[in-house]
């Protein structure tokens, strides 16, 4: 690219492949043999019809999804997904668990509450968030309905690395902030939601990856029908997510970033860069002599969000600033953690951590 990019740290919208962008750019005014825009094209065109059915079939490729999975892309974001989760899946006299890792989860917690009966099986809240829970600490419900998690938790800089044993109940997991950053094993969960704006294309869309029989099983409930239409897995999957006007240019985006992603050698060479990139920017954070410190816990550090802190806030606000102005582009960390955040996804280049690292380095150096 002749422009000049700096290196985008930001948590969501974020950075995207350069060649995803180029492409995109390239066949801005004119789809190639279609001699119109994407978007200008009607969503019930053949051409749109192709780029949905190979972004869902390079989606399935890349994790793997089996045939009683459907793939939809729908509107109103993650955020949509905290209502739409409990009103589908969670009925009269059932208990949901939702376990507690982060502001998202507890976004997620809230919305649910306003739906139906809510457990919260284990909250972090007390400690600011720094960590995952052990097995022990889970209060699950038996026989609950779902189970929801939040995989990644964007603002605390929390991951899941091993799931724990819910035993026999469904798994509904938020994974916005990293999905597909590393291989994932789809059978392990009921259902699967990402706003697609973290890790996976530009903002507009949620993906969604739910199984059959749940979607059955919540269109059955008499009071299914009493849900707005947009709100019903079961319309979207029957309409194969064409029930209304989709997130066109968005859903082609994503289509473009899913090849990006397969050119890379698909999830588990995408897993191999992210944990080098990780590992070095923690070890540089461990390695300061306590100048920089990580939020969150050793066992629970995130790959995609490293969330740290520095000896005081001028210091950190000085660092904003500075390394700002050096082409490091949004490290202030989120309000509820304070401190820097450095989101790595997927299309961040490796140099740019590399470069981060030299700037801390400096940094500590001038003002240690
Ligand atoms: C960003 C984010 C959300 C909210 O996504 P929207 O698409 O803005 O609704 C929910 N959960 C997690 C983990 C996120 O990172």
């Amino acid at each position: 690219m002749s422009v000049n990019r700096v290196y985008n740290f930001a948590a969501g919208p974020a950075v995207l492949p350069v060649p995803v962008l180029e492409e995109a750019q390239r066949d801005l005014v004119a789809l190639p043999g279609v001699g119109m825009s994407v978007l200008e094209i009607s969503h019930r065109s053949k051409t749109f019809e192709a780029i949905l059915a190979e972004t869902e079939a390079n989606i399935r490729k890349l994790a793997g999804i089996p045939e009683n999975y459907h793939v939809l892309f729908l509107q109103g974001g993650a955020t949509t997904q905290f209502s739409m989760v409990p009103m589908n899946l969670l009925h009269a006299g059932q208990m949901a668990d939702y376990i507690v890792t982060g502001s998202w989860s507890d976004k997620a917690v809230k919305e649910a509450k306003k739906v139906g009966a809510i457990n919260v099986a284990y909250t972090g809240k007390a400690e600011n968030y720094v960590r995952v829970p052990r097995q022990e600490e889970l209060k699950l419900t038996p026989g609950a309905a779902y189970v929801h998690v939040t995989t990644n938790e964007t603002i605390h800089g929390v991951e899941f690395h091993k799931l724990p044993d819910f035993g026999a109940t469904t798994v509904v997991a938020d994974t916005s902030s990293h999905m597909f950053s590393r291989p994932l094993d789809v059978t392990k969960y009921g259902a699967i939601y990402a706003g697609v704006q973290k890790n996976l294309g530009p903002a507009g869309i949620a993906l969604v990856i739910i199984r059959d029989d749940l979607v059955k099983e919540a269109a059955a409930h008499p009071s299914y029908a009493l849900l707005p239409i947009m709100l019903q897995y079961g319309i979207h999957v029957e309409n194969k997510s064409l029930y209304n006007t989709p997130a066109v240019f968005a859903i082609y985006m994503v289509g473009l970033t899913m090849k990006w992603l397969l050119e890379q050698g698909g999830l588990a060479a995408m897993e191999k860069v992210n944990i080098r990139k990780a590992d070095k920017l923690y070890a540089a954070i461990d390695g300061s002599g306590g100048y920089y410190r990580g939020h969150a816990s050793q066992e629970s550090r995130s790959r995609m969000n490293v969330t740290f802190r520095m000896p005081n806030e001028e210091l950190e606000a000085k660092f904003v600033k500075e390394s700002k102005a050096a082409g490091f582009d949004g490290l202030k960390g989120h309000r509820s953690v304070g401190g820097l955040r450095a989101s790595i996804y997927n299309a961040f280049p490796e140099k740019g951590v590399d470069d981060l690292i030299g700037f801390m380095k400096d940094f500590q150096k001038k003002n240690g």
